[in-house]
């Protein structure tokens, strides 16, 4: 395993200079932000939840077009939906059920990354679910990458 695939972030994903040079810091100390022990100091957005096997936090970094960007993120540090058993699916349905009922959003959009970061778009190495509420005229079409850097792309 390369140096670069036991990382925590991928560097590359960073959608700013200053969000680069956090993860940067945060990599170099082999602090996860996802972890939950970690959370209360590193992470600026408090959790609104934990249950068994997820907790709910709003996502500090929300894309654009985003009417509410929420993050469902495992409380354990797997980077693979199947390295949880079945009942935490069921639990993520729960959750998604309640976000909703609260949001009451035009629309809601999930996006989960699963396996090696480098190859899923993800820019951390812990399994989270990305929970976005939309409006009908969102300032923009909101995107997500999900697939490591193609040819063409000038980022990465
Ligand atoms: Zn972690």
């Amino acid at each position: 395993m390369s140096a670069r695939a036991s990382s925590l972030y991928d560097l590359a994903a960073a959608r700013s200079a200053a969000q680069r040079r956090r993860m940067e810091e945060l990599e170099a100390a082999g602090i996860c932000v996802f972890c939950p022990e970690h959370v209360a100091e590193h992470q600026p957005e408090p959790i609104e939840h934990t249950g068994r096997h997820w907790y709910v936090t709003k996502n500090h970094y929300p894309y654009e077009g985003t009417a509410t960007h929420y993050l469902i993120v495992a409380r354990l540090h797997v980077v693979s939906f199947d390295e949880l058993p079945d009942e935490a699916g069921a639990e993520l349905w729960s959750i998604k059920r309640r976000l909703k009922a609260e949001l009451e959003p035009a629309a809601l959009a999930t996006v989960e990354r699963s396996g090696n970061m480098l190859y899923n778009g993800g820019s951390v190495a812990h399994l989270h679910i990305h929970l976005v509420a939309l409006e009908p005229s969102p300032s923009a079409t909101v995107r997500f990458r999900v697939s490591a850097y193609g040819a063409n792309d000038d980022a990465g």
